[in-house]
């Protein structure tokens, strides 16, 4: 089977680098080896799919099983959706370049609700029957997990198999009943059949759902005595069983979290009741710190990252995370590497943390206090008082933060207007707090969405126009010069509400709504809510009704057979605490409140009380000081998938490429310090080059040699140093040159129309338009040289100088004027820029 060819199908496409694939440490098994072949698919863009880190656990461990290949999909951006759509060019794994449809395995992440029209997007485009009842032998079976799978009912009819809970287990038992069923040749439905007897492994077609005359959900009945219902799967031990990648993948292009993501604990137990991710993935458990501390050192090492960022639900809580922070910091702060903690907690923000976190950052200090009042905080169980807030954001602006970003949560159960004027009134008194330091505010506000198995569960939405009144009366209590306020779209929580509470009988307004249109509704700019209005006309369905509805005790909900480990009556009994205004302690450091979750024999909350002695490994932070600095310039290729590369990835890269290579290279100051490596002009995207120049200071005196070969071991494919040069002080690069490149890929009377006029007309007058004007040249004082090389290339040499850079497509276009454009299909390679000078 032909792997697909990239090369047509990425010209002139956005980001053409999200869809090569190659980044560092991705791994190339091969495909026809395989004996299961799993693609993991991310339902939105690259650059947030390669954020998660969910899907890169699972992509290391997989790729871990002997005879299993992992790889990776994305959804593509529109651009490229009708590329592909254009070509007739499937939806392929970005290592294997093999269409979805060859898989074994297609496993969506499904992390919100409105990725669900990418998922059939990248079904569609992969090949793939978009229904589960319209797939045969030979398609792959479409799995699915995340946070919503607690609820995937207005997908199931897409999904063949869902996996409740965390995967990791889940997924390799899977793995293996599907490799014993390929081997024994069996049917679909026979695979299916074993895949029930997976712990945690949910089968929609196994339940079918039974309404009254009214349309109200009576029962999802079950087609097995034996198989009721399905409980999530959770991992116990961490360290064990999902082991943090000491060699994560490298992206390369920039991604919404760029930087070492580390796990430290799952689980949240403060039991915020709004917050599904506080109740699906109970109880904490603790990764221990010194694995995290050894795993932090090794990954930075081979990634070359230049932050590492500790992440759970909230990071503050993690038992060491004092220690850990200090001595993670000691150890890396040497070779320029940040530490973050992306998710803190009032309370748990002591000053020492406050003082460690503030040496990598101080360009916003992030609160959520989610509601505007202690009352409405006491119903939704978070209880921060008012003072605690002003205290942290006074210690914060005392230690040099000067901007604040508050969250809150608008349109919570039972909240009032006087919980809106508390809103505002705390958030002006924050701005307040840090007026004298000319401090700025920036609130942002989200609307409640009630998630399955949360104490809101039974609660309704209110309505959209009532969510816009009360956004408009907070903008006006918010005009403030130094307070911005910012706000979710109505629509899109709306539409979040509908199907996070919606049952099977939402599948045929997806699919409506997909098929009119509807992609990325998660992206404020490409929602279309005229197309779900109308899906929801032509399927006779209120959307108002689905969101808005408040569910009685014993009402049957749509995912009452989906068990995140939770009883439904400690979840009842919540919410009647919260309607209440009753705390409910963490079980951490108060007693159990008997979610349901823990057996208190294997399953427990695990944490790590005792501090731990962290020492780096010999060597780890020794740094020598500078010397005597030197500067070498250095020349280099950008070949194949690189050439897909912006000029600011490729910066991003040779300097990844520089820390892990470990060369002693010198660095900027400031916060944020970058290895001190500059290059000399920007190639455009798509273009080719085996003269690219760059610049890189080092601390002492090293063979040019060692710079060469050491940089080409880290590179990734594409990018090759050709020559390593010690620049001689006072002597810069000449300012005018000749730079020769080759034009292919030319039809064979372009290349005579070009000939000809070059022959005949020498001085036809060049026009190149820039942001400062218009520049005019005869051409051959623009073109130094002309020649065919082929029947389909020409060889162009072009004189540059300062404000007079022609680019040679746009040359060539000129040359034959009334020929059709050639910029979307000729292939250009720099090949070299004279002279060169030492
Ligand atoms: S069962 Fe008890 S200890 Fe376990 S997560 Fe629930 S409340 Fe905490």
């Amino acid at each position: 089977m032909k792997s697909i060819d990239l090369d047509d199908l990425l010209h002139n496409i956005e980001r053409p680098a999200r869809y090569t694939g190659g980044e560092t440490h991705a791994r190339l098994k091969r495909f026809d080896a395989a004996q299961v072949r799993i693609a993991l698919a991310f339902p939105d863009v690259y650059e947030v799919g390669m954020s998660h880190l969910g899907l890169r656990i699972l992509y290391h461990l997989l790729n871990a099983m002997e005879g299993v290949m992992a790889d990776r999909a994305y959804t593509p951006w529109p651009d490229f959706e009708k590329r592909l759509r254009k070509t007739r060019t499937p939806l392929y794994g970005l290592e294997s370049r093999r269409p979805l449809n060859r898989f074994d395995l297609v496993g969506f992440s499904l992390q919100y609700e409105l990725s669900y029209t990418n998922v059939l997007t990248m079904l569609d485009l992969g090949g793939i029957p978009l229904r589960s009842a319209e797939r045969g032998d030979g398609d792959p079976f479409v799995i699915a997990g995340g946070p919503c799978a607690f609820n995937p009912e207005p997908l199931a009819p897409f999904l063949d198999l869902v996996i409740l809970g965390e995967a990791e287990e889940a997924l390799k038992e899977l793995v293996e009943s599907l490799r014993l069923w390929k081997e024994a040749g069996a049917s679909r439905s026979e695979f299916l059949e074993a895949a029930r007897k997976v712990p945690g492994v949910y089968v929609p077609a196994f339940f079918t759902p039974r309404y009254d005359a009214e349309g109200r959900l009576r029962a999802v009945e079950p087609r097995y005595a034996d198989y009721p219902n399905v409980r999530k799967r959770l991992v116990t031990d961490l360290d064990r069983v999902s082991p943090l990648p000491s060699h994560p993948l490298v992206p390369l292009v920039d991604i919404v979290h760029n930087r070492l993501g580390l796990e430290i604990a799952r689980g949240c137990t403060r039991g915020c009741r709004f917050c599904q991710a506080g109740y699906i993935y109970r109880p904490v458990r603790e990764r221990d710190p010194k694995e995290v501390f050894h795993k932090a050192l090794t990954a930075i090492d081979t990634s070359g990252f230049e932050e590492i960022s500790l992440l759970s639900l909230s990071t503050g809580d993690y038992c060491q995370v004092a220690p850990l922070l200090k001595a993670l910091m000691e150890a890396v702060a040497p070779r320029k590497v940040a530490v973050s903690l992306p998710s803190m907690r009032v309370g748990t923000l002591t000053q020492e943390l406050m003082e460690q976190i503030r040496k990598v950052r101080k360009t916003g200090f992030t609160v959520a206090p989610e509601a505007g009042s202690e009352r409405l905080r006491r119903v939704i169980n978070k209880n921060i008082s008012d003072a605690d807030l002003i205290t942290t954001a006074r210690d914060a602006y005392h230690l040099g933060w000067n901007l604040m970003k508050l969250y809150f949560m608008m349109g919570l159960p039972t909240e009032t207007r006087e919980d809106l004027d508390a809103l505002a009134d705390l958030s002006l008194e924050v701005w307040k707090a840090g007026k004298a330091r000319k401090a700025k505010v920036n609130v942002s506000v989200s609307t409640f969405v009630p998630k399955p198995t949360t104490p809101f569960q039974w609660v309704g939405q209110i309505p959209r126009e009532e969510i816009r009144e009360r956004l408009t009366y907070l903008k006006e209590r918010l005009k403030k010069p130094g307070v911005r306020l910012k706000w979710h779209d109505p629509d899109q929580s709306f539409l979040e509400a509908v199907f996070a509470r919606g049952d099977r009988r939402l599948a045929h307004v997806i699919q409506d709504a997909w098929h009119r249109g509807a992609r990325f509704d998660g992206w404020g700019e490409w929602l279309r809510m005229e197309v779900w209005e109308e899906a929801f006309r032509r399927a006779g369905i209120d959307p108002s009704r689905w969101a808005q509805r408040a569910f009685e005790e014993n009402d049957v909900l749509p995912w009452d057979h989906l068990s995140a480990g939770l009883d439904k009556a400690f979840l009842w009994k919540e919410y009647e605490k919260a309607r209440a205004e009753e705390p409910t302690g963490d079980c951490r450091w108060e007693r159990c409140s008997r979610c349901g979750v823990c057996d208190h024999k294997v399953v427990e909350p695990r944490l790590h009380r005792e501090e731990p002695t962290l020492n780096p490994p010999e060597g780890a932070s020794s740094a020598p000081g500078p010397q005597a600095l030197r500067t070498y310039r250095f020349r280099y290729a950008k070949r194949g998938p690189a050439r897909f590369l912006g000029q600011l990835e490729v910066g991003r890269l040779f300097e990844r490429a520089i820390r892990r290579s470990r060369l002693p290279v010198v660095f900027s100051r400031g916060f944020h310090p970058h290895p001190k490596v500059s290059f000399s002009e920007a190639l455009p995207l798509g273009m080719e080059s085996e003269a690219e120049e760059g610049t890189l200071q080092m601390e002492r005196a090293l063979s040019p040699d060692q710079i060469r070969e050491s940089l080409n071991r880290e590179l990734p494919e594409g990018l090759q140093v050709l020559d390593v040069l010690e620049a001689q002080p006072g002597k810069h690069p000449p300012r005018e040159r000749v730079i020769t490149y080759r034009v292919s890929h030319l039809t064979p009377s372009q290349v005579d129309c070009i000939m000809a006029i070059w022959r005949t007309r020498p001085r036809l007058r060049l026009i190149k338009k820039t942001k400062r004007g218009q520049v005019e040249a005869p051409l051959d004082e623009v073109v130094q040289s002309l020649e065919r090389v082929n029947p389909s290339a020409v060889l162009i040499r072009l004189v540059d100088r300062p404000g007079w850079h022609f680019r040679p497509q746009a040359v060539l276009e000129q040359l034959m004027a009334d020929s059709e454009p050639i910029s979307d299909t000729a292939r250009v390679c720099k090949l070299s820029a004279d002279p060169l000078e030492s």
